[in-house]
């Protein structure tokens, strides 16, 4: 009970934090259940790691509103916000991590058909290196069930708000199913609230004008809610975003970037939906390259590397887009994100003059304007790009959006017209291009840094450390929580656990058929698997944390793509 727990801790006030060890185990508050899963060794150490189990009877959660497991998700997240705020605001001892703007599946609460699980941090206060027993008696004890109480699982749940939070979630990705269908790879909805309040934010920019979609993209969707939301439909097929410069080009792009993922109600982009797999393709100089096939867009190096199986440890402008976009198809990317802003110009056009000056020969890259009709004719794929200082794609593109004065408008036929006849597509076959037939295959042990090292950690949203390399994760711009970061730290070895399995002869060691599977799996069984696989290896640790969150296949892909000491088989 809460009153053996609380003379334990008084019996340990003044004792040295080795004593602690006995607090771990289950302790039965009544109305919840208080698990420590892992105390800390001294004052100095990671805070100690528990977790709470709230039996369903004891919440004032509604059947109805976590029925499906879509919608317990979005129950856990909006939970995960009151009490990041309500935790905030008490003890410092407290860790407990603070949502960002998307509703994604996180593993700081977890909502399940019997219970609520709460996964915090506790910091034992001390004096010197001895524990504060009483102290930590109060903060434990009194604050857990005021906690409990007072926040969304208990007296302070706003069904209300509970409700928008669970159908914002559930009719997004309504939407989002709905998109191929319908023929399209995002969706604006009108209303939409896309700038943000400042370069290093995420909130919305209050005094926005907000987005109104031209009549000629116009789309209606019912919404299982029975909500209706009307908006820009962005049409598979080739899309430029165009306009002057500060007129809203990259903005609207950036919210499709973010579209992939659920918004919270407020945030305005809650309606702007995006095809899960679409993925930000730029220009990242100085990235690592390991065996990806580039060939379709740069060959002929000076030197003469196999661009087939394109290595390098320092990539250039254009060959590290190049080789950005080969892993996009790699791991199924039906719609490519692009903005002029972010991309090497020889990579994406090359203009009469420079073929004039320099030969065909000479020039290694063939630019993206002559393999983008391609990629969607032959291999569905799909892109959106903004440009601002170029005609060249206007031949090849199906729509043409013009940005002005951050209000949309169609202007295809104009732009048509412009580029005369419609450029003819130039000839170039993908059927057999490696990336999308078989793609990489991976030598597992290469994920799992040096013999006798640490597990991968996140640090950060950018970096996840292994062994003593660092890797670098910034120019995922569709990472948007350090949890994911976390998530794909410890998802490495899943993976490479994947490709260890006795090998399935059609699949082999490929990198992208394991990282499906892993992905899938944590969709499937929950984030906690990650745990197990990382305790499996260290010495001892928590069956449970709260500090992760479900990342995409894309970007744990293209962690492990960028990975420095990443080994490819034959
Ligand atoms: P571009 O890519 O066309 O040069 P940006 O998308 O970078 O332009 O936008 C330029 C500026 O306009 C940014 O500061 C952005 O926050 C702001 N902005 C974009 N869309 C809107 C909008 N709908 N309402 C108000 N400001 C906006
Ligand atoms: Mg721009």
């Amino acid at each position: 009970t809460s009153e053996t727990f609380r003379k334990k801790l008084h019996s340990l006030d003044g004792k040295s934090y080795g004593a602690l060890k006995q607090l771990t185990g289950a302790w039965d508050f009544g109305t919840f259940t208080l698990h420590i899963d892992k105390v800390q060794s001294d004052p100095y150490a990671p805070a100690s790691r528990m977790h709470l189990v709230i039996p369903r009877q004891a919440t004032a959660l509604p059947g109805e509103l976590t029925r499906s497991a879509e919608q317990r998700v979005a129950a856990a997240d909006f939970i995960a916000r009151d009490l990041a705020d309500a935790i905030r605001q008490g003890p410092r001892e407290y860790g407990f991590v603070t949502p960002g703007q998307e509703i994604l599946p996180r593993s700081s609460v977890v909502v399940s058909e019997s219970a609520v699980q709460v996964r915090f941090t506790f910091q034992f206060p001390a004096a010197g290196r001895r524990v504060k027993g009483k102290l930590a008696a109060r903060l434990l004890g009194e604050r857990l069930f005021d906690l409990v109480k007072y926040s969304a699982v208990g007296e302070r749940l706003d069904p209300e708000q509970l409700r928008e939070h669970v159908e914002t979630y559930t009719d997004f990705s309504a939407l989002q199913g709905q998109l191929s269908e319908r023929g399209l790879v995002a969706f604006v909805a009108d209303g939409a609230i896309l700038p943000r309040s400042a370069g290093d934010s995420d909130t919305p920019l209050r005094s926005a004008l907000a987005f109104e979609s031209p009549e000629e993209f116009r789309v209606k969707f019912s919404l299982p809610s029975g909500r209706e939301v009307t908006g820009m439909g962005v049409r598979a097929g080739i899309t430029l975003i165009a306009g002057g410069g500060f007129h809203g080009k990259s903005t609207l792009l950036r919210a499709i970037e973010r579209g992939v993922y659920s918004h919270v109600p407020g945030d305005g982009r809650e309606f702007v939906v995006t095809d899960p797999t679409a993925a930000m393709v730029r220009a990242e100089d100085g990235r690592a390259v390991t065996g990806t096939d580039i060939s379709p867009f740069i060959n002929n190096l000076p030197g003469g590397a196999d661009t087939s199986r394109f290595f390098t440890a320092n990539a250039s402008g254009s060959t590290s887009q190049a080789a950005n976009l080969a892993e996009a198809l790699e791991i199924g990317a039906k719609t490519l994100l692009i903005d002029e802003d972010t991309s090497a110009t020889n990579f994406m056009i090359r203009d009469q003059a420079m073929k004039q000056l320099i030969a065909a020969e000479h020039e290694p890259i063939t630019p993206f304007v002559d393999r983008v009709r391609a990629l969607y004719d032959q291999l569905g794929v799909s892109t959106i790009l903004v440009v601002g200082g170029s005609g060249i794609f206007f031949g090849v593109a199906d729509s043409v959006i013009a940005m002005r004065s951050y209000v949309p408008s169609d202007v295809t036929d104009r732009a048509h017209q412009i580029a005369g006849a419609r450029a003819k597509p130039v000839d170039f076959d993908f059927a057999s291009y490696s990336a999308v037939t078989s793609g990489r295959s991976v030598v597992p042990a290469s994920l799992r840094g040096s013999r006798g090292s640490k597990p991968p950690r996140g640090r950060g949203l950018e970096q996840v450390q292994i062994g003593k390399e660092n890797l670098d994760l910034r120019y995922l711009s569709q990472l948007v929580d350090a949890g994911q970061t976390n998530a794909i730290a410890l998802a490495l070895e899943l993976v490479a656990r994947e490709l260890d399995r006795p090998q399935n002869p059609t699949q082999g060691r490929h990198l992208h058929s394991a990282v499906l599977t892993v992905i899938e799996q944590l969709q499937q069984q929950g984030l906690d698997l990650l745990v197990g696989a990382a305790g499996a290896r260290a010495e001892s640790s928590a069956r449970v944390r709260g500090d992760l969150v479900l990342p995409r296949v894309a970007e744990l892909h293209q962690a492990i793509s960028r990975w420095r000491g990443l080994k490819v088989g034959s």
